[in-house]
Parts: C-alpha cells; sequence; structure tokens
C-alpha cells in the first residue's frame, strides 16, 4: 500500500470523509473543496468499476462507447500500434513525447491539456 492510499485512509472511513480528522489538520475553504469530492474506496479504479461507471452515465452512446474503451484501456495508441508491430514509432505525434498511452492522450498531452483548458472556461 502506497504512502498516497495511506493518507487518504486516515482521512475518511470506506465511502466518506472524517471530517473532524480534516477540519483539525487543514483550513476550511481547502476542506470544503475536498468534501466536494468523492471520497476513496476499495472498489474505485477497478475495471469492474470503471465499466460500471462508463455504462451508468447518461450521455450520448459513441460518448459512452468511448468512456468504455478507455476504461478497458482498448483504444489503439502508438505504445500499443508499436507493441503490435503496426508502427516503430512510440511517440505522440501531437507534441513528440516518447510514448503515447492512453493517459497521455487523454490528459498529459499538451493537445489534450489545451481542449481540457478549453472546456473548464465554458
Ligand atoms: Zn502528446
Amino acid at each position: 500500500m502506497g504512502a498516497k492510499s495511506q493518507s487518504s485512509q486516515q482521512l475518511c472511513c470506506p465511502g466518506e470523509w472524517d471530517v473532524d480528522k480534516l477540519r483539525r489538520w487543514l483550513p476550511d475553504p481547502v476542506v470544503n473543496r475536498i468534501l466536494t469530492i468523492s471520497p476513496p474506496s476499495p472498489k474505485k479504479g477497478t475495471a469492474d468499476h470503471l465499466f460500471k461507471l462508463a455504462w451508468k452515465w447518461n450521455g450520448p452512446e459513441r460518448i459512452r462507447s468511448f468512456i468504455w474503451l478507455v476504461a478497458h484501456e482498448t483504444i489503439l495508441t502508438n505504445t500499443k500500434r508499436k507493441r503490435r508491430h503496426l508502427t516503430i514509432d512510440a511517440r505522440c505525434h501531437q507534441c513528440n513525447f516518447v510514448t503515447e498511452d492512453a493517459l497521455h492522450v487523454l490528459r498529459n498531452c499538451s493537445s489534450a491539456t489545451i481542449i481540457w483548458n478549453l472546456l473548464q472556461a465554458n
């Protein structure tokens, strides 16, 4: 168990935050911000949990299908293409980062960051 999960377990029981501990250690604005986030759960992050979240999401079918593909790590990135010998280059062609995996494509790539920032601004 890593330090990050140990610290989050100290601040919450499964499914709920320990508000008293949070208020003892952190300023109120930070605590209020934390309380807007759902607490860690042993089930969260598992493939089954992600699958259920993807199919519960009430939105367009094509986006729900894409979320399902992401949750099952089946989107075809350059890292996967290289592993399958479909390319010799695993780099991201948007920003030249050394490996283009799903997390890079959706979150860490500079192109993705621009899109996320535009969505947050609206
Ligand atoms: Zn990139």
